[in-house]
């Protein structure tokens, strides 16, 4: 009984090893870009093993020190996603902002519907990036909840404004209104509502719009906070979408914040894309447990919502 014991662990120690090996070098043969990674980063609590019938196992992490090449690889174009796919469960810096702070993104689960998360866009709305986090910690602590779905969150598109409190980024340019909509509009109406010298022109910006490209994502989120009433904003074929988060958080359900937002993500995204996407504007100074209390199943809904939803087909 003990030694048919002990050969059952030796062989599942084994496999883990293989795992680990065939997961490692999967992603980083032929690459280079693990070099650069700036962080100490956990490798394997996305590892698991296991079948459909056998609950997965989440392995122990195995710390990677910072700075210390992975592998020696030979350099090869690979996509963002590819890499964040690679790096599962972990930050990933995947652009750099005007100040050159770094824009920061996490892959989290392997289902085949894939959800975009973005924390934050204005950087005087800091009250989504709390929420940011604790949602990223329920997503790597509950396997559970990405059985069926991709997360890919973005942790903060705004860092610079973030830093200095102001709505726009480094170079004075509402990221919201500088994404490559149809309805983009080059008049600066207000100082706060600068669309950029073109669509696209700010380096934030980019990153997203490469994200959204490479991920194709089936459904969108991003955070705001707002001094007027709470709501759930939605663009494009969201309204669905929106009225099922309402369930849970109760906030309103609108296609409008109350005035236009040409070259706005939701624009681009939802008008032009015809992809869901909500705009969650949550009540500005709320606090993070509060905001969380009463986002945290709405956010969870958002995974789960079941609407059949166009053009949905496997990660590259
Ligand atoms: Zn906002």
């Amino acid at each position: 009984m003990k030694n048919s014991l002990l050969k059952h662990h030796s062989r599942r120690l084994v496999a883990v090893c293989c795992l680990i090996l065939a997961v490692v070098v999967g992603c980083t043969e032929g690459r280079s870009w693990l070099h650069e990674i700036p962080r100490k980063l956990e490798l394997a609590p996305t590892l698991s093993i296991g079948t459909r019938s056998r609950p997965l196992e989440l392995l122990p992490p195995i710390l990677v020190e910072e700075h210390v090449p992975v592998v020696e690889v030979s350099p090869q174009p690979q996509t963002m996603v590819e890499k964040l796919r690679c790096l599962e469960g972990n930050w990933l810096e995947v652009g750099r902002s005007v100040a050159n702070r770094p824009l920061e993104a996490m892959l989290i689960g392997r289902g085949v519907n894939r959800v975009l998360f973005i924390g934050g866009i204005h950087g005087d709305e800091p009250e989504g990036l709390a929420i940011t986090e604790w949602f990223t910690e329920e997503l790597r602590a509950n396997s559970e909840l990405t059985q069926q779905v991709t997360v890919l969150i973005v942790r903060n598109l705004n860092p610079d404004g973030t830093s200095s409190g102001r709505r726009m980024n480094q170079n004075g340019v509402d990221l919201n209104r500088n994404f490559p909509a149809k309805n983009w509009d080059p008049v600066v109406k207000t100082a706060r509502f600068n669309p950029g010298k073109k669509p696209m022109s700010e380096p934030e910006t980019q990153v997203a719009v490469q994200i959204i490209h490479e991920f194709k994502p089936v459904r969108v989120l991003v955070m705001h906070a707002t001094t007027g009433r709470p709501m759930n904003n939605y663009d494009g074929p969201g309204k669905a979408l929106a009225q099922s988060l309402s369930r849970f958080n109760k906030y309103m359900v609108s296609d409008s914040i109350g005035y236009p937002t040409p070259g706005s993500l939701g624009s681009w995204v939802g008008n032009d894309l015809d992809t869901p996407i909500i705009t969650l504007e949550l009540p500005r100074k709320i606090s993070p447990e509060n905001a969380w209390n009463a986002n945290k199943l709405a956010l969870i809904e958002m995974l789960k919502f079941e609407e059949a939803q166009p053009g949905e087909r496997e990660l590259p």
